[in-house]
């Protein structure tokens, strides 16, 4: 073990469901505009575009019933319902039709994100970080092993009313092929997470409000704000 001139931080991890073992995070890569009712919801052309990517901190991390402050710098903060993939095992030009062997398990997600600063920074041209990887925007239900693509409804709901609700078959690239894009952009690694975008109906989240991610078969992903 080197010594360090500071301790070293914690390592980031989210619940398993069923097991008392808990799955460590590496990185967490996000796919913007993955479902055409969404990607024309927010301006796009959901057939001209590939699957595009941004990042969050792995300590962006939020357990699901966490109750938290309502975040800084932002007066729209929305909530995008996704489906997560846990990667067990990583590589790099990953073929398709070899990309789901590197699935660990999924979990519901909730890609918070601070509306108002992201369409700031795409009227300036600016980075995204700061709309996309502020503290706590990452919500993570328990993550649910296995590497078969989970199907049916994903859904999103405010205080109980329905916002967002699609099918996974939906996504214009599916799991496979977002693992294989990626793959060519980077060196994939065990623990990475990967958010892969969300249906139409992204809207805002308030103070005192409660937001709850379902996908079907998946442990819930829910977040309050005080
Ligand atoms: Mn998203």
């Amino acid at each position: 073990m080197p010594d360090y001139v500071l301790p070293p931080p914690p390592v980031v991890s989210v619940p398993v469901d069923g097991d008392s073992r808990r799955f460590p995070v590496r990185r967490i890569f996000c796919v913007g505009r993955n479902y055409a009712e969404h990607a024309r919801e927010m301006g796009g052309n959901p057939d001209a575009e590939p699957p595009f990517f941004f990042t969050k901190p792995a300590d962006a991390v939020v357990e699901s019933g966490a109750v938290l402050p309502f975040p800084v710098a932002t007066a729209d903060l929305h909530h995008e319902a996704e489906l997560v993939v846990a990667l067990g095992a990583g590589g790099a030009f990953v073929p398709t039709d070899a990309a789901l062997s590197l699935v660990w398990g999924y979990a519901a997600g909730n890609d918070l994100t601070r509306r108002d600063l992201q369409a700031e920074a795409k009227a300036a041209r600016r980075p995204w970080d700061m709309s996309k990887g502020f503290d706590a925007s990452a919500v993570l239900g328990a993550i649910r092993p296995g590497s078969a693509v989970p199907q049916g409804r994903i859904r999103c709901r405010v205080d109980g009313r329905v916002t967002q609700d699609a099918d996974l078959s939906e996504m214009i690239w599916p799991v496979a092929g977002i693992i294989a894009h990626l793959s060519r952009l980077v060196t994939l690694a065990p623990g990475d997470l990967i958010f892969t975008g969300t249906p139409a109906g992204v809207g805002p989240i308030s103070a005192r409000q409660t937001c709850v991610v379902e996908v079907e078969g998946l442990a819930p992903a829910a977040v309050s704000f005080r």
